[in-house]
């Protein structure tokens, strides 16, 4: 990066160490024009993106509404909060590992409907029919073929 001081282009590292139990790396640096010096940290950004709405606009992500949604379709069905929790962290994960700043909701719904899969398929199909709203009842029998096979 930049010398802040005199902005030059070029500037040396002279120290590197792991500090936050492994989470940082914090880097002396020191400017070959001016020498000064000065300290840069570096983490992973685990900033979740936030979600495209269909209209458009744009929302933070939100865990709450994103596990409540998934509670709704779980309703009284046999699944421990422990794999929902997983469910969740799953999809966030995810998210993340997109490595974008924004993402359409269709992209957390799907990931949602991939989870749901996996957990109970009851209900993944309660998510994909409200969510997905299918067209007429001959797409809704086949998604229920699929995964019967
Ligand atoms: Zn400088």
């Amino acid at each position: 990066m930049h010398c802040p001081f005199c902005s030059a282009v070029d500037t040396k590292v002279i120290d590197s160490r792991l500090v936050a139990e492994g989470h940082q790396v914090r880097r002396r640096r020191e400017c070959l024009l001016c020498h000064e010096r000065f300290t840069t940290f570096e983490m992973a950004e685990l900033v979740m993106p936030r979600v495209i709405k269909s209209n458009g606009s744009r929302e933070p992500f939100n865990e709450d509404k994103l596990r409540s949604g998934i509670l709704r379709a779980l309703e009284k069905r046999p699944v421990s909060m422990e794999a929902i929790e997983k469910a969740v962290n799953h999809i966030k994960s995810r998210l993340r590992a997109t490595g974008e700043r924004e993402v359409a909701s269709e992209l957390v719904g799907n990931l949602v409907m991939d989870e749901l899969k996996s957990l109970d398929k009851v209900a993944y199909i309660r998510f994909a029919s409200v969510y997905r709203s299918f067209e007429d009842i001959r797409e809704f029998g086949e998604e229920i073929a699929k995964l019967e096979k």
